[in-house]
């Protein structure tokens, strides 16, 4: 199974799965434009948009996709997400073809924020879309909820199957490990991610995916042991 992965805005990541041949569906569209090239030139039919929060670099290309295609647009948030056709939430499941894709609710970045967690056959391992919840060996910030809810949301996460991908929608990943860095300088594992993500940024490859048994083991946000070390973690990192 084929996932593309597109960038907007300099460190945006917009998704595409191509989850039976021929047809896909999209995650977080911020910008229209990447999307429309990819379906254009591997000729697919996008049947859906899923969303996860509501900022605009997440669905800033809805309006014009659901223009150019015929896609259902799947989100948590109707009002605050224009265009948006079908309203899910925690624990809800839409089947396409082989695969599933299960709505996780994590408030947290902001109060309506969804992960979207998809199994099947033909994926050899889970993969979870993670939006601006949980970064690779980071998380999002709290702008509408506070550190004991998204610890909670982020605990949900840690709890889904160590194989799982995890594909969020920024790169981040540089400044993320460095941060860890600070905590645990001598830390080897963390050491060599940060050398292979700038090997990564040279040759203009993703940071992404990561695998959840990885961001179990360095991603401080993950490890911490209560709320309160998570959000003192979360306090820092806005000022780091
Ligand atoms: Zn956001």
């Amino acid at each position: 199974m084929n996932i593309t992965i597109l960038t907007a805005f300099g460190n945006n990541y917009i998704y595409l799965l191509e989850y039976s041949p021929g047809r896909c569906f999209v995650v977080d569209p911020g910008d229209a434009k990447p999307v429309l090239e990819a379906l254009e030139s591997q000729r697919l039919k996008m049947t859906h948009v899923f969303i996860t929060h509501h900022h605009a670099d997440h669905i800033g290309g809805v309006s014009s996709l659901k223009q150019k295609t015929s896609c259902e647009v799947m989100g948590p948030d109707k009002q605050r997400m224009p265009g948006l056709d079908t309203v899910i939430n925690d624990g809800h499941i839409i089947e396409l073809g082989p695969i599933a894709v299960r709505c996780i609710s994590t408030p947290g970045h902001t109060a309506t924020s969804v992960c979207y967690y998809v199994t099947g056959r033909p994926l050899e391992s889970p993969v979870l879309f993670t939006g601006d919840t949980l970064f690779v060996c980071g998380c999002g910030r709290m702008f509408e909820c506070d550190g004991q809810t998204m610890f909670e949301s982020l605990q949900a996460l840690g709890a889904l199957a160590d194989e799982t991908l995890v594909y969020p929608g920024h790169d981040y990943t540089d400044e993320n490990v460095r941060f860890a860095l600070m905590f645990k300088p001598d830390n080897e594992q963390l050491r060599e991610k940060l050398t292979l993500v700038r090997n990564q940024n040279r040759s203009g490859q993703p940071t992404v995916p990561s695998a959840l048994s990885e961001e179990k083991q360095i991603n401080p946000f993950l490890l911490a042991e209560d709320w309160q070390a998570f959000a003192s973690f979360r306090r820092k990192k806005d000022d780091f």
